[in-house]
C-alpha cells in the first residue's frame, strides 16, 4: 500500500475514533445532565417546601401577639414599667415555647417596648431598630419579613414583624425572629448542597458553612453603603463566592464552575469545579433557592462512554482495515495467479510455435542430410567414375609404351624359340636350354607387366590394409619403367632401413605415385638430363613423401588451380586435368594429404603425407 494512502486511511480512522468519542461524550453529558435536571427540579421543590413549611410555621406569631391585652397596653403606655416587666416576661415566655430566637415589641418611632431577653444584659429593650428594614415595611405594608444578623449579639436569623394594631391605630410592631439553623443542618445531609441567596445576592442559607455571607454577584459601593445603614449583614466581610457562569441551560437551569479556593470537598460536598445551577425564587421572600448538582459524576460517565465509543469504533476501524487489506490481498493474490496463468499460455504458446518451428527445422535439416547424402553419392559415383576414367586415360597413355615393351620381348621369343629349336635338331641341348630359360624370364617379365596393368586398371576393392610405401614406389617405377627408360631421367631414391608402412589401398597409391612420378617426367619432358628425386620423412605418426623434379615448376596460375578438376596446361590428348585431383582424393581417404609446391632450389615438389604405421628414420 503507498504511504500517502496509508497515512490517509490512518488519519481517516483517527478522525472517526476522535469524533465517535466526542459524539457520545456529548450524548452522554446530555442525557447526563438532563438527568441531574429532572433530579435538580425535584430537590428544588423539596428545599422550598421545607423552606416554606419552616417560615410558615412563625407567620402567624407577630400578628396574634395583637391580641394579647398587656402588649396593646404597654405600647399606649410605654414609660409603665409594670406593664413593660409584665409583657417581658410574657415575651420570654412565648419565645420559649415558640422556640423562637427572640420575640419583641417596638413603638411606632421603631423604639423596643419588652422583648423576650430582657433578662440579658445585651438585650435589646429600648433600643431603636427603626432602621430594621422589616420596621418600615410592617409600618408601611401591615408586615415586613428580613434576614438578617443580630445587631447585638450577631446571630443571623429571619424577621417576621407584623403591625399591632389597637381599635383605629397602629399602635407598634412585633417581630419574630427565627433560627434557620434547623434547616441548614436538615438540608447539610443531603445529596447536593442546596444555598438561599437574598435579593442582594448574599447567600443567607448554606448547607456548606463556608458560603455562607459570600456573595453570587459583584456587589457595588451603593449597596455595601445600604448594608451599612442597614446593618442587615452587621458588617460582615461579604466575600464573592466565586461562581462563574459557563452556559445558560435556560427555565433556571445553568453551568457554573466554582474555583477551587479552599478544600475541593467540604463535608460530603464538593465544593468546587463544575456544577449544574438550577435555581427558583421562593414564594413570599425576595430569596432564591438555589441546587447545586456536581457535574464531576456526568463528566467521567461521559468521559468513559466516550472512550467506550472510542474504542469502538477504533475496533471497527481495525476490522475495516483488516478486512479491506484481506481484499486488497487477496485481489493482489488473484491479479498474479491471472498473470502467472497468462505468462504460463504465453509460454506454452511459444514453446508450441518453437516446437513446430523446430520440427520444421529439424526436417529441413533432414532434408538437407538427405540431399547432402545423395550429393555425396553422386559425387562419390562421380569420382569413382573419374578414377576409372583417369585409369583408361594412364592406360592409354602407357598403351605405347606397353606395346613397345611388349613387341620387344615377342620379338624375342619368336628369335629364341627358332633358334632353340634349331640348337636341339642339332643336339645342342645346353644352348637350347639356355634359350628357353631366356624365353621363361621374357615371359615372366611379360606376364609381371601385363599383371600390374590389370591391377591398375581394376577397380578398387576400397578395403584398407597395411601396404609397403618403398614397396609401392617400386611398383610405380616399375609401371613406369619403359618411360623412364625413354626419357634417361635418374631416379634417386632411398627407402628408411625400417620401411614405412601406412593403412590404405596399394593399388590406389600406385595409381597416384604413377601420376605424380608422370608428370615429373613431362614437366621435364625437354631436358637433356632430368633427375626425379623421392625423399621420405618420418615425423609425429605421420610419413612423407617428396616427389621433386628439376622442371620450370608451378606458375602462380598452376599454384592456385593444381586440384581443380580438368586444368591442365598440356596440349590436347595428352592431358586430362583430372590426374592430381583424382589423387588428392584417394589421399584424403586413406587419411592424408598432398601439396604441391615450388622448391627453393627450382623445379616442382608434390609432398605426400600420410598416417603412419610405426615409421623409423
Ligand atoms: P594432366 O597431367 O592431365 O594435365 P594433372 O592433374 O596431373 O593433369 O596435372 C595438372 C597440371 O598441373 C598439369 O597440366 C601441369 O600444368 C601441372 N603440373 C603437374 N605436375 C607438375 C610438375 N611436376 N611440374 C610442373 N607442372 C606440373
Amino acid at each position: 500500500m503507498p504511504r500517502s494512502r496509508t497515512l490517509a486511511l490512518l488519519l481517516l480512522c483517527a478522525a472517526l475514533v476522535g469524533l465517535s468519542g466526542l459524539a457520545s461524550y456529548r450524548v452522554a453529558q446530555r442525557l447526563g445532565v438532563a438527568e441531574l435536571q429532572a433530579t435538580g427540579l425535584h430537590r428544588l421543590d423539596l428545599y422550598a417546601a421545607s423552606l416554606e413549611r419552616e417560615i410558615g410555621k412563625y407567620a402567624f406569631l407577630p400578628g396574634t401577639l395583637s391580641l394579647e391585652q398587656g402588649v396593646l397596653e404597654l405600647l399606649a403606655r410605654p414609660s409603665d414599667a409594670e406593664a413593660v416587666a409584665r409583657v417581658n416576661t410574657y415575651l420570654e415566655r412565648l419565645n420559649e415555647r415558640a422556640g423562637t430566637l427572640s420575640i419583641y415589641v417596638m413603638d411606632t418611632q421603631g423604639r423596643v417596648a419588652a422583648a423576650s431577653n430582657w433578662r440579658r444584659p445585651d438585650s435589646f429593650v429600648g433600643e431603636d431598630l427603626s432602621f430594621r428594614p422589616y420596621f418600615r415595611d410592617a409600618m408601611a405594608v401591615g408586615n415586613g419579613r428580613f434576614f438578617g444578623i443580630g445587631t447585638t449579639r450577631g446571630d443571623p436569623g429571619y424577621y417576621l414583624a407584623a403591625t399591632l394594631a389597637g381599635d383605629q391605630e397602629i399602635l407598634g410592631v412585633a417581630v419574630v425572629k427565627v433560627s434557620l439553623e434547623q434547616l441548614e443542618k436538615s438540608w447539610s445531609t443531603v445529596e447536593a448542597p442546596v444555598l438561599v441567596a437574598d435579593e442582594n445576592g448574599v447567600v443567607i442559607l448554606s448547607a456548606v458553612a463556608g458560603w455562607k455571607f459570600t456573595t453570587l454577584r459583584a456587589l457595588d459601593d451603593k449597596t455595601r453603603a445600604a448594608f451599612d445603614h442597614t446593618q442587615q449583614y452587621n458588617r460582615r466581610a461579604l466575600q464573592p463566592l466565586g461562581l462563574r457562569d459557563i452556559e445558560d441551560f435556560g427555565h433556571g437551569a445553568r453551568l457554573v464552575r466554582i474555583a477551587a479556593d479552599g478544600p475541593a470537598t467540604v463535608s460530603v460536598y464538593p465544593v468546587s469545579g463544575r456544577f449544574l445551577a438550577q435555581s427558583r425564587p421562593l414564594p413570599g421572600t425576595p430569596w432564591t433557592l438555589t441546587v447545586l448538582s456536581q457535574l464531576e459524576q456526568v463528566d467521567s460517565l461521559a468521559q468513559s462512554r466516550a472512550a467506550l465509543a472510542a474504542i469502538g469504533a477504533a475496533c471497527l476501524c481495525m476490522l475495516g482495515v483488516i478486512v479491506a487489506e484481506r481484499r486488497r490481498h487477496l485481489r493482489h493474490r488473484l491479479a498474479a495467479r491471472e498473470a502467472l496463468q497468462k505468462a504460463h499460455d504465453e509460454l506454452e504458446r511459444k514453446v508450441e510455435e518453437r516446437t513446430l518451428d523446430l520440427s520444421a527445422a529439424n526436417q529441413q535439416l533432414q532434408d538437407e542430410v538427405a540431399e547432402r547424402i545423395r550429393a555425396e553419392r553422386t559425387l562419390r559415383a562421380a569420382q569413382d567414375e573419374l578414377v576409372q576414367a583417369g585409369k583408361l586415360a594412364v592406360i592409354g597413355q602407357l598403351s605405347t609404351g606397353i606395346a613397345h615393351e611388349l613387341n620387344q620381348p615377342l620379338a624375342a621369343l619368336r628369335t629364341l624359340s627358332a633358334n632353340a629349336g634349331r640348337f636341339l635338331e642339332r643336339g645342342d641341348t645346353a644352348t637350347a636350354r639356355g634359350n628357353l630359360e631366356r624365353i621363361a624370364e621374357l615371359a615372366d617379365r611379360m606376364g609381371r607387366i601385363t599383371g600390374q596393368l590389370r591391377n591398375f586398371a581394376r577397380r578398387s576393392r576400397g578395403q584398407s590394409e597395411p601396404v609397403r610405401l618403398c614397396q609401392a614406389v617400386d611398383n610405380a617405377l616399375s609401371l613406369l619403367e619403359a618411360r623412364i627408360g625413354r626419357s634417361g631421367a635418374v631416379i634417386e631414391r632411398s627407402c628408411p632401413a625400417d620401411e614405412p608402412v601406412a593403412l590404405c589401398d596399394a593399388n590406389r597409391l600406385e595409381q597416384v605415385l604413377v601420376n605424380l612420378i608422370g608428370n615429373a617426367l613431362d614437366a621435364m619432358a625437354d631436358q637433356v638430363q632430368p633427375r626425379i628425386e623421392l625423399r621420405w620423412e618420418c615425423a609425429d605418426g605421420v610419413v612423407r613423401l617428396h616427389v621433386r623434379d628439376q622442371g620450370p615448376g608451378l606458375s602462380d596460375d598452376a599454384r592456385a588451380r593444381l586440384f581443380e578438376p580438368f586444368f591442365t596446361t598440356k596440349p590436347a590428348g595428352e592431358g586430362l586435368g583430372l590426374g592430381l585431383v583424382i589423387s588428392a582424393g584417394i589421399i584424403r581417404d586413406f587419411g592424408g594429404s598432398l601439396h604441391g609446391a615450388n622448391h627453393p632450389d627450382g623445379g616442382a615438389v608434390f609432398t605426400l603425407e600420410l598416417p603412419l604405421a610405426p615409421c623409423h628414420d
